[in-house]
């Protein structure tokens, strides 16, 4: 077969058996796929030899590029030892090398150092670290002697995963409310979306009406609600929805005042993400639970961590016979290659000052944000450091959504794949998050490019 007739066959097969994630195969069974054979830096290369910029990091998840040596490197080496061998009942050298790396991280981090946060829970995926969050929480309270406490406070259009219990605790309903009646039970507080504010306000004349609801539940609720959840800075699966400063340091602050454990879900934030390791840093805000995944192996393993304090950890200490273990694992938690790439990672944050060089790029992004912002139909851009979105409306003035079956956000993201820059939408939200070490030329191009998209598209 020639290597067209490969190609051909790729797709065939793809469409035969494959079931795409967040996909209407429907659709994708009448499109051509784009099949992925390589990459390069902040580059993708299908079968055919084009070459996209990968504008969404590969969903969020890579810092680094692709290819990049040190993190090829330390697999390979590592490959050379062992691929994978079980936590439960046994531990493994790059596991115990990178909880210590991890814990260094997080003690420099927060404030005060070294903050609470203290032991490492490893699991495989961002939904993985909430589950393992939530049912650390609600056990806790057990353990204390509390009765009572078995519900949750989420916040509207936030999103923490796809299995049943990081769905209890969403809020973004196109993904979540078929699921309703297999979820349990949560109280919901307002999204702090300003754009378009739940309560008809504007910050900050409206100071924080939706942590004074927030509180509300909570007065009434406390003591039925084990932890509160929220993603730090930025509900990002939601829309890319930015708090408004000081938000998160109220939730902070409503947490220890009603006794509730307080959960800062940093799969999409951590590692660099914001322009600080963490979101939480940016409002020196101290969680008691820390759930990370996407960046931490840079894009390459499957790897997730929940951060607990000590005082959490040790309500779990006891007798055998006590029951008090905590009952939970997965067959690859803390794999070993996952855990070498992950430290190969850290090691090279600490080392090319990610954070810093990040600077600059931020700045651009943010000035094509507020200039994108001038378009007809773009109702707000918004960012937290290297995560932007870009809202399109119908009707700026009134604020009217595009109706989800007009596709707006895909009309923009295929037209950006025509001149070879690869993104992905939320509904009508255009997000931007290329990886981390994006070149300011590059960043560039992406911008050009997505910019142009939108104006092809919505005028
Ligand atoms: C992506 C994401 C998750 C889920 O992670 P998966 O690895 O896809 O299971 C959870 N929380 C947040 C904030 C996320 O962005």
């Amino acid at each position: 077969m020639g290597i067209l007739e490969d190609n051909r066959h790729l797709e065939e097969i793809d469409k035969r058996y494959i079931w795409h994630p967040f996909t209407q195969m429907k659709e994708w069974i009448e499109d051509t796929p784009i099949i992925i054979t390589e990459g390069k830096e902040c580059f993708l290369k299908d079968i055919y030899g084009r070459w996209y910029l990968d504008g969404v990091s590969s969903l969020w998840v890579n810092i680094f590029g692709h290819r990049k040596k040190e993190i090829d490197d330390a697999i390979k080496e590592q490959l050379d030892n062992i691929a994978h061998s079980t936590m439960l009942g046994l531990s493994n050298v790059p596991a115990i090398k990178l909880a210590e790396k991890l814990m260094k991280i997080v003690n420099s981090s927060f404030i005060p150092h070294p903050s609470r946060l203290s032991k490492i829970f490893y699991s495989d995926n961002g939904s993985t670290a909430v589950e393992v969050a939530l049912k650390m929480s609600f056990q806790y309270w057990q353990h204390k002697g509390i009765e009572g406490k078995h519900a949750f406070l989420s916040l509207n259009n936030a999103y923490h995963g796809d299995t049943i219990g990081a769905v209890s605790v969403g809020g973004v309903g196109i993904f979540h409310e078929a699921f309703g009646p297999l979820l349990f039970k949560t109280f919901n507080a307002p999204s702090p979306y300003c754009y378009r504010c739940e309560l008809g306000k504007t910050f900050p004349e409206c100071s924080f009406a939706c942590l004074a609801k927030m509180e509300e539940v909570l007065s009434l609720h406390a003591g039925e609600i084990a932890g509160l959840i929220i993603e730090p800075l930025i509900q990002a699966a939601g829309g890319m929805i930015t708090s408004p400063p000081g938000y998160l340091r109220g939730v902070r602050e409503l947490c220890t005042k009603y006794n509730i454990l307080m959960i800062a879900d940093e799969v999409a934030t951590g590692f660099g993400r914001t322009g600080k390791m963490f979101a939480c840093e940016h409002e020196e805000v101290v969680p008691d639970l820390l759930c990370l995944s996407k960046g931490i192996t840079g894009g390459y393993m499957p790897l997730a961590v929940t951060v607990a304090t000590d005082e959490l950890y040790d309500a779990f200490l006891g007798e055998f016979r006590e029951l008090k273990t905590f009952f939970h694992g997965h067959s690859y938690t803390g794999n070993p290659l996952a855990c070498a790439a992950a430290i190969a990672c850290l090691d090279i944050s600490g080392k090319e000052e990610i954070l810093d060089r990040m600077k600059n790029k931020i700045r651009i992004l943010e000035s094509w944000l507020s200039d994108v912002s001038e378009l007809g139909h773009v109702g707000e851009g918004r960012n937290a450091g290297m995560m932007a979105g870009v809202e399109l409306v119908k009707d700026k003035e009134s604020k009217q959504a595009y109706d989800w079956s007009e596709k707006i956000g895909w009309r923009v993201a295929y037209h950006a794949r025509e001149n070879g820059v690869f993104i992905r939408p939320l509904g009508n939200v255009i997000v931007l998050m290329p990886p981390l070490i994006i070149s300011e030329q590059n960043l560039n191009k992406l911008l050009q490019v997505v910019k142009n998209a939108i104006i092809a598209v919505t005028e």
